[in-house]
Parts: structure tokens; sequence; C-alpha cells
């Protein structure tokens, strides 16, 4: 039999999750953000739940081309731009959108030869103060000109991106500055991921690109995804291999972190960080275990993890074990990890098969 350690993604959930993206922005077009393979939920999956998506945002030229393949029509926005000259003429044939957020990609399109990129669609970034990439304020207007005098440029619009529209105020003077430097009613824009599509309707303008809320986390601290109206996509599941009971003052797993307090159960599940798991989720991270709170007793390792099964009468071999999903969000077992649910969804290494059910995941007892 193969290994019980799964990840079942809910294309319901991920459609749930764009309609809750799309009633914050009404009239704004939506580009269903997919990149690291769509938040690791898999581009089939992504494909498929996000199918009422105006656009596909990502910055994978591989899976951007293949994403290409299979949807002919919809724009495809390339996040990062071209990283080389000769992606600029792929550009055009493919028909993806490019960001330009450096003076040198705008060279590359001015010494590709017009008949190699015709066509070409362009999204110029201005820095609103994450100092990552794009333009900054003084040298945004030149790069506009500058684009607008390249014969394959047939189209150019505007984005940004905020570096804390997770703090509720703190990007009103960006947007502001934003919508500004882009006037007119000729100018495209685009500036809000999850967390400016749930808090800054003002940010929304002509294109939102939300990526973690179409996956069911939250992209704020302290909001959870559940008070924002959006559904888990993403269930990490395993069962018990090995249960075993140890004595008052026996020690679990490596370094001997966890010391029964007492008389325990303990059960070993066949999921560690190699699948994904947070090696750094401390003892006390929440799991569940046949359908039961439990949490994790020991350091995480390679292949498994260890928990405490007191409070889990009913465990044994074969139990069900969910490591996040619908019981237990993965921004919850992130916070305990010190880290973003964001990390946790991506991590999900290759070897942990992917199921897609259609159902939500609650439904999905797969
Ligand atoms: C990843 C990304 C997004 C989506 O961000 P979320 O916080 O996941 O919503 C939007 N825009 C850009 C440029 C990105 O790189």
């Amino acid at each position: 039999m193969s290994r019980p350690t799964r990840c079942i993604v809910s294309t319901a959930a991920l459609r749930h999750n764009l309609e809750v993206a799309r009633r914050h922005a009404p009239g704004a077009g939506v580009w269903a953000v997919v990149k690291a393979d769509a938040y690791g939920h898999g581009i089939d999956a992504a494909l498929s739940g996000f199918d009422a998506a105006d656009g596909w945002a990502l910055l994978e030229w591989d899976k951007a081309i293949e994403i290409r393949a299979r949807d002919p029509a919809r724009p495809i926005l390339m996040l990062e731009g071209c990283f080389c000259a000769s992606d600029v003429a792929r550009a055009a044939r493919y028909r993806l959108d490019i960001v330009v957020h450096e003076e040198t990609q705008i060279d590359w399109i001015a010494r590709t030869s017009p008949s190699e990129c015709a066509g070409l669609r362009v999204w110029l970034k201005r820095n609103s103060g994450m100092n990552r990439l794009g333009f900054d304020p003084g040298a945004f207007e030149a790069a506009r000109e500058r684009l607008q005098t390249l014969e394959p440029v047939e189209n150019l619009s505007f984005l940004t991106h905020f570096a804390n529209a997770d703090r509720a105020g703190a990007e009103r003077t960006s947007v502001a500055e934003f919508a500004a430097a882009t006037p007119g009613a000729n100018s495209i824009r685009s500036a809000a991921n999850s967390a400016a599509v749930l808090s800054m309707p003002d940010a929304s303008f002509d294109w939102i690109r939300p990526g973690i809320m179409l996956y069911g986390a939250s992209p704020f601290g302290d909001r959870s995804a559940a008070s924002l109206g959006l559904l888990p996509a993403m269930r990490l599941e395993s069962t018990l291999i090995a249960v075993r009971t140890i004595a008052a003052g026996a020690c679990v797993g490596y370094g001997s972190t966890y010391v029964a307090p007492r008389p325990m159960r303990i059960g070993v599940v066949a999921c560690g960080y190699a699948d994904g798991y947070p090696r750094h989720a401390p003892n006390g991270t929440p799991v569940l275990v046949d359908g039961s709170p439990s949490m994790i007793a020991g350091r995480v390792s390679m292949d498994m993890l260890t928990v405490d099964l007191d409070r889990v009468p009913t465990a044994r071999i074969g139990s069900r074990v969910e490591l996040w999903g619908d019981h237990i969000p993965v921004d919850t077992v992130a916070g305990h990890a010190g880290t973003i649910g964001y990390e946790l969804l991506c991590a999900i290494s290759s070897r942990v098969p992917r199921t897609t059910v259609d159902s939500v995941l609650l439904e999905a007892e797969t």
C-alpha cells in the first residue's frame, strides 16, 4: 500500500474564494495569482477552480506557456516580467502581458526587432515604498514616456504592489500617490493583493491581484480566514502508523524535547518536514486525530511527527490525521511555527500526492 500522506485540494473552495474576492471589488477584473504552482495547490486545480477569473498572474515562464496552451484567450500577466532579452519575443509570441520594473527591461524591448515582438502589452510598475521592484516616483514618468515611443508597445498599463496592505491605513498615501501618478480615463491600473482587496476598497482600480485569499488563507496576522468568509482549499492529511504507551518522564523524538508529564499514549503520524510540514512547529501545535483535537508532542522529524493521544481514546493505527485543512487552519499551524500560511502552502513537497475534489473540504471525507 502507498504511504497515506496526501494533499486534498477543493476546487469548490477555490471557486467560492474567487467569488469573495470579486464581491470586494465590483467591476474590477480579477487576475487569479497562480505563481508557485498555485500556492502549492497545482495548476490543474487552479485552472478549474478559477474558471471564472479574468486572467492569470504568475512569474514562471514555462508555466505561463503551459497555461497559454490550455487557455488561448485570457490574459496572462508575468509579475516579474522578462528575465532576459529573448523573453520579449516570447511574450509577444504567447501573448503574455509583461511587467516592466527596470530600465534594463525597457532596453530589451528597444533592442528587439519590432517584427519579432509586435503587440506587446506592458504593465509599468511603480515603486510605492516596498523598494523591491518598480520605478521610483522620480523615474516613473520618464519610463512611461520612453515606453510610449517604442513601436511594439501596443498597450501600456500601470501597476504597483504595497509593502503594508495588511496594516490598516498604512498604505493610504501610496494609493493616492499611485492614483495621481496614473491619471486619465485611459489609464488601466492594478494595485491590490489579497490584503488590499479585503481592506482597501479604493485600491481596487481596474484589476485586482488576489493570491492567498483565493486559497482560503488569511493575509492578515490577526484576522482568520473564516472571519473573512474564506474556505480552506487544501487539506494535508495522513494517518497514524504507530501508537505507543510511554511512562511518566519518558521523552519523545530527537533531542528529547517532549517529556511525558504522566503515563500517556503517543501517536506517530506519517508526515514530516520532507513533506512540507514545518520542522519548527513546537509542542502544542494543533492537529486533528480521528476527528478529535490533539497536538504535537516531540520534535517534527523528516518523515514523521508525534502527537499526544491523551484526548483521543479511539486513536489506533490507521486513524485519520488532519495536519491542516477545514478543522485546523493552515494559518494556525503557521502561527505556532513562527511563519505564515503562504509558506506552508507553497512548501508541500513533490512526494505528497495531490487529489482534487469538486466538493468543499468538509464534505470531502474521501
Ligand atoms: C504574489 C503577488 C500577489 C498576490 O499576493 P497575495 O498576498 O497572495 O494576495 C499580487 N501581486 C504581486 C505582484 C505578487 O507578487
